[in-house]
């Protein structure tokens, strides 16, 4: 459904005003050929009237010739910024930058952050970032979920499709996702709603059975066929099933890097106002997933790198994996149950 630009700067001032913009600072909106034309214009009118300066930084696509589909996080690690000094030089000068263009997963990202330079993600369509306008509230249930994932010790996933999965936890910060940027340094994703970590390293084991309407990203498919795959010692050793593991196994040997079988981000879903069955509405072009990312009681099981939270691994390959139905434990307290988000308050 088209939405008004009127709408689109009203969303943009919202967003901008919980990010803590102040007149006078510096906004840099990073674009490149995907970008959404009213996404751009919508973000440069709202900053603009809000007293910032505004910069454009549009730069060229890279890794056309290595990636297998036109979805922005398809191929990781070197992004349109990579050697690009100047470019680099004029976000870190920016109090904050807006990435209508994709810098996940890259180190020129993490370079930017330390300099105190915010940056948020918007890449999803314009219905999509006014549906899921951040909020305070967001905030509220990503942080309770984040003080319990920092504690744990061990995230454990079970479900009647045969899931059972352990993950020693605490080597990894845990990151928060909840739409905005309100703290020098922040990165974060709008559209979102989620808290994560990554599990110690080499420690992951157990099993994981993809149940028919498990999601796999970046295909944007639903899985209709169960995959089962086995963790051992930190990584994916196999993936078996029918057509569906044949799909993903075809797609993550053209990478040729066992790095890509490394497990990635765990965590689980706390929007509710994403849906599981919105990615079915949409032409693949068109979303990167951020519904499917966030839906309320997925557990976001991933594999690939693991340096957007510090780690040493880099892998062009990264795939996420919202399943449905699953149990979540942190060090045997549930937070999950057969697919429904508890209330903090009351797991048990
Ligand atoms: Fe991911």
């Amino acid at each position: 459904m088209p939405v008004s630009d009127a709408d689109m700067v009203r969303a943009w001032t919202h967003v901008l005003s919980l990010s803590k913009l102040q007149p006078k600072q510096t906004v840099t909106i990073l674009t490149s050929q995907n970008t959404h034309p009213q996404t751009l214009n919508t973000a440069r009118i709202a900053a603009t009237n809000m007293g910032a300066t505004v910069n454009r930084l549009d730069l060229s696509p890279v890794n056309a010739e290595l990636a297998h589909s036109r979805d922005s996080l398809a191929y990781l690690g070197t992004t349109p910024l990579t050697g690009n000094h100047a470019a680099i030089a004029a976000l870190k000068k920016s109090d904050l930058v807006l990435d209508l263009m994709t810098l996940l997963f890259s180190p020129e990202q993490a370079e930017i952050l330390e300099g105190g330079t915010k940056i948020l993600l918007a890449v999803e369509p314009p219905e999509v970032l006014v549906r899921m306008l951040p909020s305070i509230e967001d905030k509220t249930r990503v942080g309770k979920a984040a003080a319990m994932l920092q504690g744990a010790k061990e995230m454990r996933v079970t479900s009647k499709a045969g899931t059972d999965l352990r993950l020693p936890m605490g080597e990894f910060p845990v990151i928060q996702e909840y739409g905005f940027v309100d703290e020098p340094g922040r990165w974060d994703h709008w559209p979102s709603g989620f808290s994560l970590t990554f599990p110690n390293e080499a420690q992951a084991s157990g099993r994981v059975v993809l149940d028919r309407g498990d999601i796999l990203l970046p295909m944007k498919s639903y899985v209709t066929t169960p995959i089962e795959m086995t963790v051992e010692r930190g990584y994916v050793t196999s993936i078996t099933g029918d057509l569906d593991a044949d799909l993903l196994n075809d797609y993550m040997a053209a990478f040729d890097d066992k790095e890509a079988y490394a497990i990635s981000h765990i965590g689980w879903g706390q929007q509710t106002r994403a849906r599981w069955s919105t990615l079915g509405l949409y032409d693949r072009e068109e979303t990167i997933g951020m519904d499917a990312r966030a839906f309320a009681g997925n557990f976001l099981f991933s594999m690939g790198p693991n340096n957007e939270a510090g780690g040493s691994r880099t892998t062009a390959c990264h795939i996420d994996i919202p399943m449905r139905n699953c149990t979540v434990l942190l060090d045997n307290r549930e937070v999950v149950r057969d697919g429904r988000l508890l209330p903090l308050e009351q797991a048990a």
